[in-house]
């Protein structure tokens, strides 16, 4: 049985252009495979407020987009381009390069309104960091859900309550949104090796006597499941996956192995040869 191993605590930070995020005070190596975990908004902008992230590229590992509320729009140096609306999933595999801008939709940007989701990234393993950039797009009508007494889940990568998401992911990657109503039980499995964590967002949960408020995440001792108890309404990320035991060399929007490979990127990216 999984139990708390330590408790992280999260703060609120402006990024760009008056971005709010929340995130945990230390992520890297302390989770992997996780290298950020920012929790954007919730915040309610008003006409002309809302901001995001205009072109910058991307090396090394994955970058996954999740709205809850809002809308966005991204588009990238491969041609690709869409929009996430609430529930939506945009996971991208930067690998050797990738150049994009995720921005608030221009109705967002006029008429403002509630913004609310996640950005994680995921670190790629050395073999990986330079594979062809790819995009995953997962509309919400086609995102599995789990439900059972008290509990709502989405499963955006991984399994739960038998529930497997269909996102191929290039390392083993756990990432469900939990919604459970005060006294709700959730029995989650795992590969008991396997990294694992729950970010809680909303409410109040219990794991093994430990409980976890609003704002915190809680890194999991490893073990073949857990049991999680909501003590009230409350709303959380469940994520896990490989422990990959490899230096990170981490300069901005870049994660690479060694130095060498970051001047490499920067060099890439002054040349235009990047993406
Ligand atoms: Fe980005």
């Amino acid at each position: 049985m999984r139990a708390v191993k330590s408790v992280v605590p999260t703060h609120t930070v402006l990024e760009g252009g008056g971005f709010k995020v929340r995130r945990p005070a230390a992520m890297g190596m302390l989770m992997s495979p996780f290298l950020l975990l920012d929790e954007m908004g919730p915040v309610d902008y008003g006409p002309g407020e809302a901001v995001g992230a205009p072109w910058h590229p991307h090396r090394g590992f994955e970058t996954v987009t999740y709205l809850m509320h809002g809308e966005m729009e991204h588009e990238d140096s491969a041609g690709n381009k869409g929009k996430l609306t609430p529930g939506d999933v945009q996971w991208m595999t930067a690998g050797k390069g990738i150049i994009h801008s995720e921005l608030p939709t221009e109705k967002m940007m006029q008429e403002g309104g509630l913004m609310h989701g996640f950005q994680i990234w995921v670190n790629l393993p050395a073999k990986d960091k330079m594979m062809a950039p790819r995009y995953q797009d997962i509309m919400a009508s086609e995102s599995p859900i789990a439900q059972s007494d008290g509990v709502w889940a989405r499963v955006v990568a991984g399994e739960c309550l038998g529930v497997e998401s269909s996102i191929d992911t290039v390392i083993p990657i756990t990432y469900v949104h939990v919604k459970m109503e005060k006294g709700a039980d959730l029995l989650k499995d795992f590969e008991v090796d396997l990294n694992a964590m729950l970010y809680v967002f909303k409410g109040e949960i219990k794991v093994e006597g430990k409980k976890l408020k609003d704002g915190s995440l809680a890194l999991l001792t490893n073990g073949s499941q857990v049991v999680i108890n909501a003590t009230k309404d409350s709303e959380f990320l469940i994520l896990a996956g490989p422990e990959i035991n490899e230096p990170i060399a981490r300069y901005g929007p870049f994660v690479m192995n060694t130095r060498e490979e970051i001047m490499q990127a920067i060099e890439d990216y002054r040349n235009g040869i990047l993406a």
